[in-house]
């Protein structure tokens, strides 16, 4: 069993990995306007997620912009009283607590906001034929560009109680990732490198897709 058991050298450089990316993410427009959340694994058993707490600017993101919560998005120890869980901090914590997850991140792009809404009720946007797409690693499968991908679209809602049973029930056939219709991309990795590049592969291929007119 993997050991998440964090020292507080090992959350400092935790924290400052994920405000790195946040300022990288905000430069990249898929973060703007306080939109999105990242978070990362502190424990497994018991479930310990650290997140960005709520309603922060993702492009002066610091150190003291984040809460830790638990298997239930409840509070475990927010470093300021001011600071509280984002109301998708239950999206996060039904997919950190599956094995192999150490990280979770979620963006607002314009092509994923527009993409999702545009497929909405199809389903799922299906990707195949982009070299890009071997930046997916999916489990028990070897991806080439040949793979086709069937990323699901769930339909928005304000009900995250509803919304993160519907991605823990359809987690199995989750590839790393699932957009929300009209709303953002969620995509996840077994550390903090690997849900960057899911997000990073998944928003190129998502650009990709919308300037071939798809
Ligand atoms: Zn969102």
């Amino acid at each position: 069993m993997l050991d998440f058991k964090q020292t507080d050298t090992n959350l400092h450089k935790n924290k400052a990995d994920i405000v790195a990316l946040s300022h990288l993410f905000y430069a990249k427009n898929w973060s703007l306007a306080t939109s999105s959340n990242y978070s990362m694994v502190l424990s497994k058993d018991p479930l310990r997620v650290l997140i960005t707490a709520s309603g922060k600017d993702k492009q002066f993101l610091c150190e003291n912009d984040f809460v830790t919560v638990d298997a239930n998005g409840d509070l475990i120890d927010a470093q300021n009283s001011e600071h509280k869980q984002s109301a998708e901090t239950l999206l996060h914590t039904a997919i950190a607590a599956r094995p192999g997850v150490g990280a979770v991140l979620h963006t607002h792009s314009v092509a994923s906001t527009v993409l999702s809404n545009k497929y909405c009720s199809k389903g799922h946007l299906e990707i195949q034929g982009f070299e890009m797409i071997k930046a997916i690693s999916l489990d028990n499968m070897k991806v080439s560009h040949e793979t086709c991908i069937k990323l699901p679209i769930f339909a928005n809602s304000q009900d995250m109680v509803a919304l993160s049973k519907l991605v823990d029930q359809n987690y199995d056939s989750l590839p790393k990732g699932f957009l929300i219709a009209g709303h953002g991309l969620y995509a996840w990795g077994k550390d903090l490198s690997e849900a960057k590049r899911h997000i990073e592969g998944y928003e190129f291929l998502f650009e990709v897709l919308l300037k071939s007119g798809f």
